[in-house]
């Protein structure tokens, strides 16, 4: 199977490396279209996506991506949500999960976060009023509410998982945070036996810090989403350890949480781990689940060792050393 591969910004390019080379380790039958998207090619091009990443994309439908930076400051969209909108990858799923024996605020954590992926605040309706005034739109729509509510329930049935929470700000903005909610109950009262919880975002921040266990599936719009994987990330030791699933009806995309680090890009100091748990996503959604466990299980064992950690975990192993131990351990 051929699957395209955006290298991306900064870390991006040490990360994927990785990655690709995992792959090719779990010897699957993966064949890799390696295709640039991001600022070197703006350097070149004057286009951050060029055509023949489009025409990558929606020949292999299958994508692994490295971070791409956004440059701050108008004239410029981020490359993730223009792909993100241009095939409607309307479900943005984050698994937040305890690894190894990484230094951590907490244990055992087994959280999933699922993200509404195409409007919101992120749809990014701004619009400039006067010299000291500009305008952002929330968006929200019952249809796209509905998919991504349906899609966290449905995960929750299929793995058997105790709860949903849906997130939102509806005492506040009634009318867009509030058909969110509207549409969540509803969807809810269809899946009787998985416990529903509701919760305003800003208590969520802190119950997330003080109690995270009493959370299991997450479902929110697309700006709270951000903002709270990144905290949950926090949680289990750091966003080297994130990955983010974008799913369409008939694309998706998988990669890292974080971004394109340029503070450590180019010196090997990357951790590759949430990238290669994007590929475990990657794996379960083509449906090589015996590959995908043994990635996550060579992961748990290379991290349950304090000498594989990289700097982010308080380590001194280089990501191509990184590298190397998974494969060992696969
Ligand atoms: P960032 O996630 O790149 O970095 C935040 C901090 O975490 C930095 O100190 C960085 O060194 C560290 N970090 C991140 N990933 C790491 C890893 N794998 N290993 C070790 N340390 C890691 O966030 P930022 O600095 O706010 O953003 C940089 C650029 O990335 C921006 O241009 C932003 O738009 C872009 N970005 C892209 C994506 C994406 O492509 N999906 C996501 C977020 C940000």
């Amino acid at each position: 199977m051929k699957i395209t591969l955006i290298p991306g910004d900064g870390i991006g390019p040490e990360i994927t490396e990785s990655a690709r080379n995992i792959v090719d380790a779990l010897d699957i039958g993966i064949e890799w279209e390696v295709v640039e998207a991001g600022e070197a090619v703006f350097n070149q091009t004057g286009t951050l996506i060029p055509d023949n990443v489009y025409e990558s994309i929606e020949k292999n439908k299958v994508v692994l991506k490295g971070p791409i930076m956004t440059p701050i400051g108008k004239g410029f969209r981020s490359v993730n949500v223009a792909l993100r909108k241009k095939y409607d990858l309307y479900a943005n799923i984050r698994p937040v999960k305890s690894l190894g024996t990484i230094p951590s605020l907490t244990k055992d954590l087994d959280l999933i976060l699922f993200r509404e992926n195409t409007e919101d605040l992120y749809a990014g309706v701004e619009k400039q009023i006067s010299d000291d005034e500009a305008h952002s739109i929330k968006i929200i729509t019952r249809s796209a509410s509905e998919r991504i509510v349906r899609e966290a329930f449905e995960y929750a049935k299929v793995n058997d998982r105790q709860s949903v929470t849906v997130v939102t700000k509806a005492n506040i903005m009634k009318l867009t945070d509030g058909l969110f909610l509207e549409v969540a109950r509803g969807v809810a009262e269809e899946y009787p036996s998985i416990e529903f919880k509701e919760i305003l975002v800003d208590n969520m921040a802190m119950q997330l810090v003080i109690n995270p266990k009493q959370f299991d599936v997450i479902v929110t719009e697309n700006l709270y989403g951000d903002i709270l994987s990144d905290l949950m990330a926090g949680l289990v030791g750091g966003l080297g350890l994130v990955p983010g699933a974008n799913i369409g009806e008939d694309i998706s995309i998988f990669e890292a949480v974080h971004g394109s680090a340029p503070d450590i890009a180019g010196k090997g100091l990357a951790n590759p781990t949430a990238i290669l748990l994007g590929v475990c996503q990657m794996l379960d959604h083509i449906e090589q689940k015996d590959a995908s466990n043994r990635l996550r299980n060579a992961l748990d064992t290379v991290l349950s060792d304090s000498n594989n950690f990289t700097k982010d975990l308080g380590g001194e192993m280089t990501t191509k050393g990184f590298t190397k131990a998974v494969i060992k351990a696969l």
